[in-house]
Protein backbone atom coordinates (compact mmCIF):
# COMPACT_ATOMS: atom_id res chain seq x y z
CA UNK A 1 0.00 0.00 0.00
CA UNK A 2 0.97 3.56 -0.94
CA UNK A 3 1.77 5.53 1.89
CA UNK A 4 0.11 9.17 2.23
CA UNK A 5 2.06 10.65 4.48
CA UNK A 6 0.33 13.86 5.65
CA UNK A 7 1.94 14.52 9.12
CA UNK A 8 5.14 16.51 8.23
CA UNK A 9 4.75 18.43 11.63
CA UNK A 10 5.46 15.57 13.57
CA UNK A 11 8.40 14.85 11.51
CA UNK A 12 9.92 14.80 8.17
CA UNK A 13 11.04 12.43 5.16
CA UNK A 14 15.39 12.62 5.26
CA UNK A 15 15.74 14.72 1.54
CA UNK A 16 18.01 12.56 0.09
CA UNK A 17 20.48 15.54 -1.10
CA UNK A 18 20.82 15.63 2.77
CA UNK A 19 21.66 11.79 3.14
CA UNK A 20 23.77 11.88 0.56
CA UNK A 21 26.01 14.99 2.62
CA UNK A 22 25.66 13.01 5.44
CA UNK A 23 27.13 9.47 4.57
CA UNK A 24 30.38 9.82 4.11
CA UNK A 25 30.96 11.45 7.42
CA UNK A 26 29.05 8.09 8.99
CA UNK A 27 31.26 5.76 7.07
CA UNK A 28 34.65 7.27 5.70
CA UNK A 29 35.75 11.22 7.76
CA UNK A 30 34.88 9.59 11.47
CA UNK A 31 37.33 11.34 12.90
CA UNK A 32 37.18 13.60 15.85
CA UNK A 33 36.81 17.43 14.89
CA UNK A 34 38.59 18.32 18.21
CA UNK A 35 41.38 16.30 17.12
CA UNK A 36 44.78 18.24 16.01
CA UNK A 37 45.49 15.55 13.35
CA UNK A 38 44.21 16.55 9.66
CA UNK A 39 42.02 13.47 9.96
CA UNK A 40 39.88 15.04 12.46
CA UNK A 41 40.59 18.57 11.41
CA UNK A 42 38.94 18.25 8.41
CA UNK A 43 35.28 16.87 9.79
CA UNK A 44 35.99 20.44 12.24
CA UNK A 45 36.17 22.83 8.83
CA UNK A 46 32.81 20.87 7.65
CA UNK A 47 30.96 21.55 10.53
CA UNK A 48 31.82 24.68 10.12
CA UNK A 49 30.42 24.57 6.82
CA UNK A 50 27.36 23.64 8.25
CA UNK A 51 26.84 26.08 11.15
CA UNK A 52 27.57 28.81 8.25
CA UNK A 53 24.34 27.15 6.44
CA UNK A 54 22.15 26.60 9.39
CA UNK A 55 23.02 30.54 10.02
CA UNK A 56 22.02 31.94 6.69
CA UNK A 57 18.33 30.10 6.73
CA UNK A 58 17.85 32.80 9.42
CA UNK A 59 20.41 35.71 8.44
CA UNK A 60 22.33 35.30 11.33
CA UNK A 61 26.15 34.49 11.73
CA UNK A 62 27.15 31.52 12.28
CA UNK A 63 29.11 32.08 15.48
CA UNK A 64 24.92 32.66 16.40
CA UNK A 65 24.49 29.13 15.96
CA UNK A 66 25.02 25.94 19.02
CA UNK A 67 24.50 22.78 17.98
CA UNK A 68 22.03 20.54 20.16
CA UNK A 69 20.37 17.61 19.77
CA UNK A 70 16.99 18.46 19.36
CA UNK A 71 14.30 21.12 19.64
CA UNK A 72 13.47 20.64 23.26
CA UNK A 73 16.67 20.76 24.12
CA UNK A 74 17.74 23.88 22.55
CA UNK A 75 14.48 25.42 24.39
CA UNK A 76 15.37 23.98 27.38
CA UNK A 77 18.58 25.28 26.98
CA UNK A 78 17.44 28.82 26.24
CA UNK A 79 15.37 29.04 29.33
CA UNK A 80 17.56 27.34 32.11
CA UNK A 81 20.28 30.08 30.52
CA UNK A 82 17.94 32.80 31.04
CA UNK A 83 16.99 32.25 34.46
CA UNK A 84 20.37 30.92 35.42
CA UNK A 85 21.94 34.57 34.05
CA UNK A 86 19.48 36.48 35.88
CA UNK A 87 18.88 34.66 39.75
CA UNK A 88 17.21 37.26 41.24
CA UNK A 89 14.21 37.49 38.55
CA UNK A 90 11.82 34.76 38.94
CA UNK A 91 9.46 35.46 37.16
CA UNK A 92 8.80 34.03 33.24
CA UNK A 93 6.25 34.93 30.48
CA UNK A 94 4.58 32.66 27.65
CA UNK A 95 1.76 31.10 26.50
CA UNK A 96 -1.13 28.99 26.81
CA UNK A 97 -0.52 26.57 23.88
CA UNK A 98 3.40 26.34 23.90
CA UNK A 99 4.62 23.01 22.91
CA UNK A 100 5.42 20.43 25.75
CA UNK A 101 9.16 21.35 25.46
CA UNK A 102 8.25 24.15 27.04
CA UNK A 103 5.25 24.46 28.69
CA UNK A 104 6.04 21.63 30.79
CA UNK A 105 9.83 22.83 31.61
CA UNK A 106 7.43 26.08 32.75
CA UNK A 107 5.49 23.81 34.98
CA UNK A 108 8.72 22.35 36.57
CA UNK A 109 10.04 25.14 37.43
CA UNK A 110 6.60 26.94 38.44
CA UNK A 111 7.18 23.93 41.27
CA UNK A 112 11.10 25.16 41.89
CA UNK A 113 9.30 28.66 42.95
CA UNK A 114 9.37 30.19 39.40
CA UNK A 115 5.96 32.14 38.64
CA UNK A 116 4.76 31.89 35.95
CA UNK A 117 2.20 34.15 33.59
CA UNK A 118 0.41 32.10 30.37
CA UNK A 119 -1.15 34.36 28.26
CA UNK A 120 -4.05 33.16 26.63
CA UNK A 121 -5.11 33.13 22.87
CA UNK A 122 -8.57 33.84 21.55
CA UNK A 123 -10.76 31.58 19.64
CA UNK A 124 -8.68 32.07 16.37
CA UNK A 125 -5.45 31.54 18.49
CA UNK A 126 -4.44 34.77 18.49
CA UNK A 127 -2.22 35.80 21.05
CA UNK A 128 -3.30 38.20 23.59
CA UNK A 129 -0.98 41.44 23.36
CA UNK A 130 -2.15 43.22 25.93
CA UNK A 131 -2.28 40.65 28.40
CA UNK A 132 1.20 40.25 27.57
CA UNK A 133 3.16 43.42 27.37
CA UNK A 134 1.21 44.26 31.01
CA UNK A 135 2.18 40.64 32.76
CA UNK A 136 5.77 42.29 32.01
CA UNK A 137 7.43 43.32 35.31
CA UNK A 138 11.29 44.11 36.61
CA UNK A 139 11.47 40.34 37.69
CA UNK A 140 11.02 38.76 34.25
CA UNK A 141 13.81 37.06 33.55
CA UNK A 142 12.60 35.75 30.12
CA UNK A 143 9.81 35.65 27.47
CA UNK A 144 8.86 32.89 26.01
CA UNK A 145 7.10 32.91 22.65
CA UNK A 146 6.65 30.10 20.16
CA UNK A 147 6.86 31.45 16.65
CA UNK A 148 4.31 29.41 15.13
CA UNK A 149 1.58 26.73 16.81
CA UNK A 150 2.48 23.03 15.71
CA UNK A 151 -1.19 21.97 15.70
CA UNK A 152 -2.98 24.73 14.04
CA UNK A 153 0.01 26.14 12.18
CA UNK A 154 -1.24 30.03 13.70
CA UNK A 155 1.70 32.39 13.49
CA UNK A 156 2.14 34.96 16.39
CA UNK A 157 3.95 38.27 15.70
CA UNK A 158 7.43 37.45 17.38
CA UNK A 159 9.17 40.12 15.81
CA UNK A 160 7.02 42.86 17.36
CA UNK A 161 6.61 41.10 20.72
CA UNK A 162 10.89 40.86 20.57
CA UNK A 163 11.24 44.30 20.06
CA UNK A 164 8.69 45.66 23.25
CA UNK A 165 10.25 43.23 25.45
CA UNK A 166 13.86 44.01 24.56
CA UNK A 167 12.60 47.83 25.39
CA UNK A 168 12.57 46.21 29.07
CA UNK A 169 15.45 44.70 29.11
CA UNK A 170 13.85 41.38 29.32
CA UNK A 171 15.23 38.29 27.38
CA UNK A 172 13.02 37.12 24.13
CA UNK A 173 13.39 33.24 23.17
CA UNK A 174 11.50 31.33 20.74
CA UNK A 175 10.36 28.06 19.63
CA UNK A 176 10.83 28.75 16.33
CA UNK A 177 11.02 24.26 15.38
CA UNK A 178 7.55 24.84 12.96
CA UNK A 179 8.16 28.09 11.80
CA UNK A 180 11.96 27.86 10.34
CA UNK A 181 11.80 26.41 6.70
CA UNK A 182 8.32 27.29 6.33
CA UNK A 183 8.17 31.25 6.69
CA UNK A 184 11.51 33.58 6.02
CA UNK A 185 13.19 34.59 8.91
CA UNK A 186 15.58 37.17 9.49
CA UNK A 187 17.25 37.58 12.67
CA UNK A 188 19.68 40.14 11.93
CA UNK A 189 17.07 42.87 11.49
CA UNK A 190 14.76 41.24 14.57
CA UNK A 191 15.10 41.91 18.30
CA UNK A 192 14.95 37.94 18.98
CA UNK A 193 17.85 36.92 21.93
CA UNK A 194 17.53 33.50 21.37
CA UNK A 195 15.36 31.11 19.00
CA UNK A 196 15.05 27.08 18.55
CA UNK A 197 15.00 25.02 15.59
CA UNK A 198 14.72 21.20 14.94
CA UNK A 199 16.88 19.25 12.31
CA UNK A 200 13.59 16.51 11.59
CA UNK A 201 11.24 18.78 10.88
CA UNK A 202 13.16 20.36 7.85
CA UNK A 203 14.22 17.42 6.30
CA UNK A 204 17.28 16.80 8.30
CA UNK A 205 17.49 13.53 10.83
CA UNK A 206 16.31 13.31 14.06
CA UNK A 207 18.48 13.92 17.05
CA UNK A 208 19.75 16.90 15.94
CA UNK A 209 18.49 20.72 16.81
CA UNK A 210 20.46 24.27 16.92
CA UNK A 211 19.94 27.10 19.12
CA UNK A 212 20.46 31.07 17.55
CA UNK A 213 21.81 32.79 20.50
CA UNK A 214 22.73 36.51 19.57
CA UNK A 215 25.77 37.70 19.89
CA UNK A 216 25.87 39.29 23.53
CA UNK A 217 23.20 37.30 24.88
CA UNK A 218 23.87 36.35 28.53
CA UNK A 219 24.53 32.84 28.27
CA UNK A 220 24.98 30.02 30.87
CA UNK A 221 25.61 26.44 29.57
CA UNK A 222 23.14 23.46 30.46
CA UNK A 223 25.21 20.75 29.55
CA UNK A 224 28.77 20.83 31.05
CA UNK A 225 31.94 18.50 29.52
CA UNK A 226 34.32 19.14 27.52
CA UNK A 227 35.34 22.44 25.32
CA UNK A 228 33.19 21.75 22.19
CA UNK A 229 31.21 24.71 20.92
CA UNK A 230 33.07 27.01 22.26
CA UNK A 231 32.25 25.93 25.74
CA UNK A 232 28.64 26.42 25.54
CA UNK A 233 27.71 22.76 24.99
CA UNK A 234 30.13 20.01 26.09
CA UNK A 235 29.93 16.51 24.13
CA UNK A 236 31.75 15.38 21.69
CA UNK A 237 29.87 16.51 18.16
CA UNK A 238 26.93 14.46 16.66
CA UNK A 239 28.98 15.07 13.30
CA UNK A 240 27.12 13.63 10.52
CA UNK A 241 23.55 14.91 11.43
CA UNK A 242 25.12 18.31 11.86
CA UNK A 243 26.50 18.25 8.62
CA UNK A 244 22.95 17.30 7.57
CA UNK A 245 21.29 19.93 9.13
CA UNK A 246 23.30 22.01 7.37
CA UNK A 247 22.29 20.76 4.46
CA UNK A 248 19.14 20.60 4.97
CA UNK A 249 18.68 24.46 6.33
CA UNK A 250 20.21 24.85 2.52
CA UNK A 251 17.01 22.67 1.15
CA UNK A 252 14.89 24.56 2.72
CA UNK A 253 16.06 27.98 2.10
CA UNK A 254 16.30 26.70 -1.82
CA UNK A 255 12.63 25.54 -1.55
CA UNK A 256 10.91 28.50 1.04
CA UNK A 257 9.37 29.77 -2.14
CA UNK A 258 7.91 26.87 -3.23
CA UNK A 259 6.63 26.03 0.33
CA UNK A 260 4.43 29.33 0.18
CA UNK A 261 3.14 28.56 -3.23
CA UNK A 262 3.45 24.68 -4.26
CA UNK A 263 2.84 23.15 -0.71
CA UNK A 264 0.37 26.32 -0.04
CA UNK A 265 -1.38 25.28 -2.46
CA UNK A 266 -1.90 21.56 -1.64
CA UNK A 267 -2.69 22.89 1.76
CA UNK A 268 -5.71 25.16 0.51
CA UNK A 269 -7.10 22.54 -2.01
CA UNK A 270 -7.48 20.05 0.69
CA UNK A 271 -8.56 22.29 3.48
CA UNK A 272 -11.26 23.10 0.91
CA UNK A 273 -12.28 20.14 -0.28
CA UNK A 274 -12.76 18.45 2.86
CA UNK A 275 -14.65 21.70 4.03
CA UNK A 276 -16.57 21.40 1.16
CA UNK A 277 -17.68 17.90 1.25
CA UNK A 278 -18.09 17.21 4.46
CA UNK A 279 -20.89 18.96 7.16
CA UNK A 280 -20.31 20.24 10.54
CA UNK A 281 -16.88 21.05 9.80
CA UNK A 282 -14.66 23.91 10.53
CA UNK A 283 -10.69 25.04 10.47
CA UNK A 284 -9.29 25.77 13.66
CA UNK A 285 -7.65 29.15 13.87
CA UNK A 286 -7.22 32.04 11.94
CA UNK A 287 -6.54 31.32 8.27
CA UNK A 288 -4.69 33.95 7.17
CA UNK A 289 -1.37 34.20 9.88
CA UNK A 290 -0.87 30.71 9.57
CA UNK A 291 1.49 28.20 8.31
CA UNK A 292 1.63 27.21 4.40
CA UNK A 293 1.76 23.80 5.40
CA UNK A 294 -0.62 22.84 8.09
CA UNK A 295 -4.36 22.88 8.63
CA UNK A 296 -6.44 22.05 11.57
CA UNK A 297 -10.13 20.76 10.71
CA UNK A 298 -12.74 19.74 13.52
CA UNK A 299 -14.78 17.09 12.26
CA UNK A 300 -18.06 17.79 14.87
CA UNK A 301 -19.23 14.32 17.03
CA UNK A 302 -16.76 11.99 15.99
CA UNK A 303 -13.20 11.01 17.45
CA UNK A 304 -10.34 12.09 16.53
CA UNK A 305 -8.29 8.70 17.45
CA UNK A 306 -11.35 6.86 15.12
CA UNK A 307 -10.65 8.89 12.20
CA UNK A 308 -6.98 8.45 12.55
CA UNK A 309 -7.19 4.24 12.77
CA UNK A 310 -9.89 4.50 10.11
CA UNK A 311 -7.57 6.40 7.41
CA UNK A 312 -4.40 4.50 8.17
CA UNK A 313 -6.16 1.60 6.52
CA UNK A 314 -5.89 3.47 3.36
CA UNK A 315 -2.10 4.53 4.64
CA UNK A 316 -3.42 7.64 5.17
CA UNK A 317 -0.87 9.25 7.93
CA UNK A 318 -1.80 12.44 9.97
CA UNK A 319 -2.25 13.10 13.64
CA UNK A 320 -4.99 13.87 15.72
CA UNK A 321 -6.14 16.93 18.31
CA UNK A 322 -6.24 14.53 21.68
CA UNK A 323 -3.56 13.52 23.91
CA UNK A 324 -4.16 10.07 25.40
CA UNK A 325 -3.30 10.46 28.98
CA UNK A 326 -4.31 8.11 31.84
CA UNK A 327 -6.74 6.13 29.57
CA UNK A 328 -8.70 9.30 28.85
CA UNK A 329 -8.80 11.08 25.78
CA UNK A 330 -8.46 14.75 27.18
CA UNK A 331 -8.71 17.51 24.32
CA UNK A 332 -5.29 19.06 23.41
CA UNK A 333 -4.09 22.00 25.54
CA UNK A 334 -4.49 24.42 22.24
CA UNK A 335 -7.50 23.55 21.34
CA UNK A 336 -9.05 23.96 25.08
CA UNK A 337 -7.19 27.39 25.29
CA UNK A 338 -8.75 28.55 22.04
CA UNK A 339 -12.28 27.50 23.69
CA UNK A 340 -12.86 24.78 20.56
CA UNK A 341 -16.08 23.26 21.37
CA UNK A 342 -15.62 19.17 23.48
CA UNK A 343 -17.63 17.80 20.53
CA UNK A 344 -15.26 19.24 17.60
CA UNK A 345 -11.92 19.85 19.82
CA UNK A 346 -12.75 15.71 19.78
CA UNK A 347 -12.91 15.01 16.52
CA UNK A 348 -9.76 17.59 15.38
CA UNK A 349 -7.32 15.95 12.65
CA UNK A 350 -4.08 18.17 11.74
CA UNK A 351 -2.79 17.90 8.18
CA UNK A 352 0.40 19.04 7.88
CA UNK A 353 1.85 18.76 4.30
CA UNK A 354 5.69 19.25 2.89
CA UNK A 355 7.57 19.14 -0.64
CA UNK A 356 7.44 15.67 -0.97
CA UNK A 357 3.03 15.44 -1.20
CA UNK A 358 1.20 15.73 -4.64
CA UNK A 359 -1.94 16.78 -6.09
CA UNK A 360 -3.12 13.47 -6.54
CA UNK A 361 -2.35 12.61 -2.73
CA UNK A 362 -4.58 15.30 -1.81
CA UNK A 363 -7.39 14.10 -4.00
CA UNK A 364 -7.27 10.97 -2.67
CA UNK A 365 -7.49 11.90 1.14
CA UNK A 366 -10.46 14.44 -0.27
CA UNK A 367 -11.99 11.23 -1.94
CA UNK A 368 -11.42 8.66 1.80
CA UNK A 369 -12.01 10.79 4.26
CA UNK A 370 -16.19 11.91 3.42
CA UNK A 371 -17.06 8.03 3.80
CA UNK A 372 -14.79 7.49 6.80
CA UNK A 373 -16.76 10.12 8.70
CA UNK A 374 -20.05 9.62 7.80
CA UNK A 375 -19.32 6.01 8.87
CA UNK A 376 -18.52 7.12 12.32
CA UNK A 377 -20.99 9.75 12.45
CA UNK A 378 -23.46 6.65 11.78
CA UNK A 379 -22.46 5.18 15.26
CA UNK A 380 -22.11 8.09 16.73
CA UNK A 381 -24.54 8.58 19.76
CA UNK A 382 -23.48 12.93 19.75
CA UNK A 383 -24.20 12.75 16.05
CA UNK A 384 -27.68 11.53 16.40
CA UNK A 385 -28.48 13.50 19.36
CA UNK A 386 -27.67 16.26 16.90
CA UNK A 387 -29.67 15.38 13.91
N1 LIG B 1 8.59 22.81 19.66
C1 LIG B 1 7.63 22.61 18.74
C2 LIG B 1 6.75 23.76 18.35
C3 LIG B 1 7.47 21.36 18.13
O1 LIG B 1 6.52 21.19 17.22
C4 LIG B 1 8.34 20.31 18.52
C5 LIG B 1 8.15 18.96 17.97
O2 LIG B 1 7.08 18.58 17.57
C6 LIG B 1 9.34 20.57 19.49
C7 LIG B 1 9.43 21.83 20.03
C8 LIG B 1 10.29 19.52 19.93
O3 LIG B 1 11.25 19.26 18.94
P1 LIG B 1 12.12 17.94 19.02
O4 LIG B 1 11.24 16.81 18.62
O5 LIG B 1 13.24 18.14 18.06
O6 LIG B 1 12.60 17.82 20.42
Amino acid sequence: MDIIYADNNATTQIAPSVLDEMMPYLKDYYGNPSSMHTFGGQVGKKIQEARAQTASLLNATPEEILFTSCGTESDSTAINAAIRSNPTKKHIVTTRVEHPAVKNLCEKLAKDGFRITYVPVDQNGALDLDFLYQSLTDDTAIVSIMWANNETGVIFPVEKIASVVKGKGIAFHTDAVQAVGKIPIDLKNSDIDMLSLSGHKIHAPKGIGALYIRKRTKFSPFLIGGHQEKGRRGGTENVASIIGLGAASRFSQELMEKENTEVKNLRDTLEKGLLEKIEHSFVNGEKERRLPNTTSIAFEYVEGEAILLMMDQFGICASSGSACTSGSLEPSHVLRAMGVPFTAAHGTIRFSLSTYNTMEEVNRIIEKLPPIIQTLRNMSPFWKQNQ
